[in-house]
């Protein structure tokens, strides 16, 4: 039986966006980022379907188990852990054969040792910090800790990169500039002592659809390819595709009079008589309750807005005076198109005061996604 509350993911949709990425990148090998169950839209799913196709060169994640997940299913393409790891995690990681980010000569001497432990080579990629002050190197710890990773016998440093905050807004392009620059010049230090480094990065959706990538050569784009701006306003538009259709179901229609509230807190009072359809989707499956009186929903092309409090489990929405079109079973539409209208990412993103990351990251597992 198919769950009332769906989450669709067109992989072909998502392919596309990738190849969009790599050709506004000028044919930069592509690292697709998977964390987070792939900003909602199913970790092992995607990750394959990238693996079968092709269309990018690697994965990035940001905790050991998401790695170890994609490698019990199959996953054999290298996988980038972006985020430090702790020590205890160390032998998880190199087992599922991730490739570590490091940032200091701590977690280096543990990446050395863990190893050592396993017996193998492992291949980490230094992370500098240009600006965005959470994780990596200071510039000028840079060739002291690439030397450090290359006396050590049992580490490669395969790549280097840096991360930037505000690579997607305008007003921040002098700050992104200043970064590249750094990070140039960093990278040519680095390669003086340490010969030349195979893989350097820093672009994410904002940098590769606004600036010049310089002399790296591997794109980290994670939002544009689930078909989303990094920046709600977005200035550079570019040939995306919708990735990931949110529905549900009606579960109940009924006629309420004038005066009457509807749900919980009785936020919400019908002004006339009306139709009420309740929806089977509420918080519980990560429909957000800041979309309560304010958000809206499609069915069979019309958009109803949400009545009162979204709930744990069900929504109510008015469908108006007239005697509804609408009947238990209806497909209701969250996010994506139906009929001539349509929901985006954005739009909720907007509604809810917060990113579109945010917003599929939010679906619930219970949830089922659909490919
Ligand atoms: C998540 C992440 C990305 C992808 O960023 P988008 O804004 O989604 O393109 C790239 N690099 C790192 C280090 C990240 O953590």
């Amino acid at each position: 039986m198919p769950a009332p509350t769906r989450f669709h993911v067109d992989l072909d949709a998502l392919h596309h966006n990738l190849v969009v990425a790599r050709r506004l990148a000028g044919g930069r090998q592509v690292l697709a980022p998977v964390k987070a169950n792939a900003y909602g839209h199913g970790l092992v799913e995607v990750a394959r379907s990238i693996q079968e196709r092709g269309t990018a060169e690697w994965l990035g994640i940001a905790v050991t188990a998401e790695g170890a997940q994609l490698r019990a299913t199959g996953v054999t393409l290298p996988i980038l852990k972006f985020s430090p790891t702790l020590p205890e995690d160390l032998d998880e990681a190199i087992a599922a054969d991730i490739t570590l980010s490091v940032g200091d000569a701590a977690a280096i001497s543990q990446a050395q040792d863990a190893a050592r432990r396993a017996g193998r080579e492992v291949a980490v990629h230094l992370k500098i910090d240009t600006g965005m002050r959470r994780v990596g190197a200071e510039p000028v710890q840079a060739e002291e800790l690439a030397e450090q990773i290359v006396a050590a016998a049992n580490l490669r440093l395969q790549g280097v990169f840096t991360h930037l905050p505000i690579s997607d807004v305008d007003e921040g392009d002098d700050f992104t500039h200043e970064q590249l620059a750094r990070f140039d010049e960093v990278v040519e230090r680095i390669e003086a002592v340490a010969g030349q480094v195979e893989l350097v990065h820093s672009a994410n959706s904002g940098a590769v659809l606004g600036h010049d990538l310089g002399r790296t050569n591997l794109i980290r784009p994670g939002i544009m390819v689930y078909g989303s701006y990094p920046d709600v306003v977005g200035s550079h538009p570019a040939d995306l595709r919708d990735v990931g259709r949110w529905t549900s179901r009606v579960n109940f229609v009924k006629r309420i009079n004038a005066g009457e509230s509807v749900g919980y807190g009785r936020t919400w009072t019908a002004e006339r008589d009306t139709w009420i359809a309740t929806v089977a989707v509420g918080y519980g499956d990560g429909y957000s309750r800041l979309n309560s009186s304010r958000g809206r929903m499609l069915i069979g092309g019309v958009s109803y807005p949400v009545a009162g409090r979204v709930c744990m489990d069900q929504t109510m929405i008015d469908l108006g005076p007239e005697p509804p079109a609408v009947a238990v079973g209806d497909e209701v539409v969250l996010i994506g198109t139906s009929g001539g209208q349509r929901i985006g990412v954005e739009e909720l993103a907007q509604l809810m005061g917060t990113i579109t990351y945010e917003v599929t990251c939010l679906i619930a597992g219970r949830v089922e996604r659909t490919y």
